[in-house]
C-alpha cells in the first residue's frame, strides 16, 4: 500500500473537476485522480454550446425562466441565480485562460438558441467546444502546483465520524492500492449513462464518484430525473446534436409525417428534449417508426439555410461532422437519406446533494459537474446548461474547499476501512462465481431500459426494482476471469458494475415513489404534473444491504412559481 497526502484531493478531471482544481490549487495543495488521461474524459465528446448569460445589458430574468420553465419547476431558484449571474464573469475568465469562443463575422461572440429555449444566449466555444475547455484547463494547471493521478481508480471515500479523510484508490496500470490523505475531497466523476442500453454517454460514464460518496453517507437527490436525448444514432449511440433541429432538421416517421406537431404544437422539433425523446418513442412503440425501430433525421431540406449558415465557421463544422457521422456510422448520406435516430440516455439530472457551495451533508466532502446536484437543472436540463453548471459550480466547489482545507486539519484515516476496502478488491480479484459481469451489466441495462426508461409505470417499476435487487445478489458471486495486476479491465468493469447497481436502485425506487409527470420523469399511470404532492426533492440515503431510505425535502423557488407546461 502507497500513502499520499495533498490538502484536497479531486476525484475526476473532466470539466468539473479540472475547473474546482484551477481555482483551488492557488492557495493549497492539490492531488487529481482520474481513471483515463483528463482528455479523454467524457466532457470532450460535448460539441454544442456551453450557455454563458446574461451579457451587460441583457435580462437575467429570461434566461432563470428558460431554465427554471425546461426544469418543469423543479430547479432551486437560488442555484439558477447563481447561474445567471456568475455567467459573464465566467466567461471572460475562460477567455483570458486562452478558449478561444466563436465569433460572428462583426467580432461579437456568437450565440444561438438550444432546443427548448427561446433566449438566444448560448454561447459557442471554437472547434471542440468542450475539448478545447478541457485542453485549456488542463493546460493552465500544468503550471500550477497540482499532482495528476492518471489511471487511477477512486474506490471508495475515507469517512470517519462524519468527516472526509481521503480516499482509496487502484492504479490500474500495475495494480497498487493507494490511501490518498486529504483534508478536503471534492467528487466530479461525471454522470451514470451505461446504466442504459441505449446511451450518448461515453463508457467510462458508471456513476462511480456518486456510488462512492452514497456509501459513505452522503444524501443523493432526485436520482429518478434521467435525460433522454431525442436523437443519437440508431445502433452507436452517438450524437447528432440540437444543432441539427435548431437550423431546421424535421424529424419523421415511417410515412414520412412530421409528426412532433402532435406532441408539441408551438416548439415542434425545438421542444425541450423530454417532449421530443416521448413523442419519437411514441411513434415507435405504435408501430409509425422506421422498419419498426427508428425516426428518421431529415437533414435534406437544410441546403439554403445551410448554405447561408456557412458564413459562420461553426455552422460549416458541425454540418461536416454530421455528414461524417451519419456517413462512417449509419452509412447514409445526409444529402439524400433520412438519418436514423432514437431516443438515448444523455445526461443525469440528481446525484450527489449539494449546496450552491458544491458541500455535501458529509464535512471535508464536495461535489461538482454532473455526479453533483445542486438543484439547478431540476427535472430536465436545457441544452447547454451542462457545461455552465461544471464551470460555475466547480468554481464554487474548488474555493470553498480551499477555504475549508486551509483551516481544518489533516485527521488520521480509518485503518479498518482501509484495509477492508483492500480486502474486497483482493477479494473481487480471486471471485470465480457462476456470473460473468458483462451478464450482470446487460440483463442490468435491460431492465432499466424496459422499466425505468422514458416511459415508467408501477408494476414495472416494481418489477425492475425486484430484477436490480436479485442482480445485486448475483453481484456477490460474480467471476472476474482476468487475475493479473496489469491493466486488468475486467477488475474494472466489476467495480464500475457495483457502482451501476446502486444507482439504478436508486433511480428505479425514486420513479416508483414520484406518482407524476415532470420533466423527464414521465408515469404513464400518473401522466399529469402534481405540483400540489410532488414539487418537491428526492433524497437517498444508504442503508447498507437494505434498500435505500427516502426522504423528501422542500423546491428553493423565489421569483418563478410554477406555471402550467406549454410547448
Ligand atoms: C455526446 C454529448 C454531448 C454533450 N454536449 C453538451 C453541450 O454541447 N453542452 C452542454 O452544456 N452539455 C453537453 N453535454 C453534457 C456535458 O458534456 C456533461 O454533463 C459534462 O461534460 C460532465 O462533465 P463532468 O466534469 O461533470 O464529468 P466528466 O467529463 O464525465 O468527467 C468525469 C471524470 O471523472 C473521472 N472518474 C470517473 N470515475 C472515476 C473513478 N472511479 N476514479 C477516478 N476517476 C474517475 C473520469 O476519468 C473523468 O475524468 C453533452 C453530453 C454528451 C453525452
Amino acid at each position: 500500500m502507497i500513502t499520499k497526502v495533498h490538502d484536497i484531493v479531486i476525484v475526476g478531471a473532466g470539466l468539473a473537476g479540472l475547473r474546482a482544481a484551477e481555482v483551488s490549487c492557488e492557495t493549497t495543495d492539490v492531488g487529481i485522480i482520474s481513471k483515463v488521461y483528463p482528455v479523454r474524459s467524457h466532457t470532450v465528446s460535448a460539441t454544442g454550446a456551453v450557455h454563458i448569460s446574461p451579457a451587460p445589458g441583457e435580462n437575467p430574468e429570461e434566461y432563470m425562466r428558460e431554465t427554471i420553465k425546461g426544469g418543469d419547476y423543479l430547479n432551486d431558484q437560488d442555484a439558477v441565480e447563481v447561474m445567471a449571474e456568475e455567467g459573464f464573469s465566467e466567461l471572460i475568465r475562460l477567455e483570458d485562460m486562452g478558449i478561444v469562443f466563436h465569433r460572428n463575422i462583426d467580432g461579437t461572440i456568437l450565440r444561438a438558441s438550444p432546443g427548448g429555449m427561446t433566449t438566444r444566449t448560448a454561447t459557442i466555444v471554437s472547434s471542440g467546444c468542450a475539448q478545447e475547455l478541457v485542453c485549456t484547463l488542463q493546460e493552465q494547471l500544468s503550471k500550477k502546483r497540482v499532482t495528476f493521478y492518471n489511471e487511477y481508480f477512486a474506490t471508495s471515500l475515507l469517512v470517519e465520524d462524519g468527516i472526509c479523510r481521503g480516499i482509496t484508490a487502484y492504479d490500474i496500470k500495475d495494480g497498487e492500492f493507494y490511501v490518498i490523505r486529504a483534508k478536503a475531497v471534492i467528487i466530479a466523476t461525471g454522470g451514470w449513462g451505461r446504466v442504459y442500453p441505449v446511451t450518448s454517454n461515453s463508457h467510462i460514464c458508471t456513476g462511480d464518484g456518486t456510488a462512492i460518496a452514497f456509501r459513505a453517507g452522503a444524501f443523493l437527490k432526485d436520482m429518478e430525473f434521467v435525460q433522454f436525448h431525442p436523437t443519437v444514432l440508431y445502433g452507436s449511440g452517438i450524437l447528432i446534436s440540437e444543432t441539427a433541429r435548431v437550423l431546421g432538421g424535421y424529424l419523421r416517421n415511417a410515412q414520412g409525417e412530421r409528426f412532433m406537431q402532435k406532441y408539441a404544437p408551438r416548439f415542434r422539433e425545438l421542444a425541450p428534449r423530454d417532449v421530443v425523446s416521448q413523442g419519437m418513442q411514441r411513434e415507435i412503440d405504435e408501430g409509425r417508426g422506421i422498419e419498426g425501430k427508428y425516426i428518421g433525421i431529415d437533414l435534406r431540406k437544410l441546403k439554403r439555410s445551410w448554405r447561408r449558415a456557412m458564413n459562420v465557421p461553426f455552422f460549416k463544422q458541425r454540418f461536416d461532422a454530421f455528414a461524417e457521422l451519419a456517413q462512417t456510422f449509419a452509412f447514409v448520406d445526409i444529402d439524400k437519406d433520412l438519418v436514423p435516430v432514437i431516443p438515448g440516455e444523455h445526461f443525469t439530472m440528481g446525484g450527489i446533494k449539494t449546496n450552491i457551495w458544491g458541500e455535501t451533508n458529509v464535512k471535508g466532502l464536495f461535489a461538482a459537474g454532473e455526479c453533483a446536484c445542486t438543484g439547478v437543472q431540476g427535472a430536465n436540463r436545457e441544452g447547454a446548461n451542462a457545461l455552465t453548471e461544471c464551470v460555475i459550480f466547480g468554481r464554487r466547489a474548488g474555493l470553498r474547499a480551499a477555504e475549508y482545507a486551509k483551516k481544518a486539519q489533516l485527521l488520521n484515516f480509518p485503518n479498518d476501512q482501509v484495509k477492508r476496502e483492500q480486502k474486497k478488491i483482493e477479494a473481487l480479484l480471486n471471485s470465480e462465481g457462476p456470473y460473468g459481469i458483462s451478464e450482470i451489466r446487460n440483463e442490468l441495462q435491460e431492465i432499466m431500459w424496459n422499466t425505468a426508461g422514458l416511459f415508467r409505470n408501477q408494476d414495472g417499476l416494481e418489477n425492475g426494482l425486484k430484477k436490480v435487487n436479485e442482480l445485486k445478489q448475483k453481484f456477490k458471486e460474480i467471476q472476474v476471469g482476468d487475475k493479473s495486476k496489469i491493466f486488468n479491465t475486467a477488475l474494472i468493469y466489476a467495480m464500475e458494475l457495483e457502482n451501476l447497481l446502486d444507482l439504478s436502485e436508486c433511480i428505479i425506487l425514486g420513479a416508483l415513489n414520484r406518482k407524476e409527470h415532470r420533466g423527464a420523469h414521465y408515469r404513464e399511470d400518473y401522466p399529469q404534473r402534481d405540483d400540489r404532492n410532488w414539487l418537491k426533492h428526492s433524497l437517498f440515503t444508504y442503508n447498507g444491504d437494505e434498500k435505500p431510505v427516502l426522504n423528501y425535502e422542500e423546491v428553493t423557488i423565489k421569483n418563478f412559481p410554477p406555471k402550467p407546461r406549454e410547448y
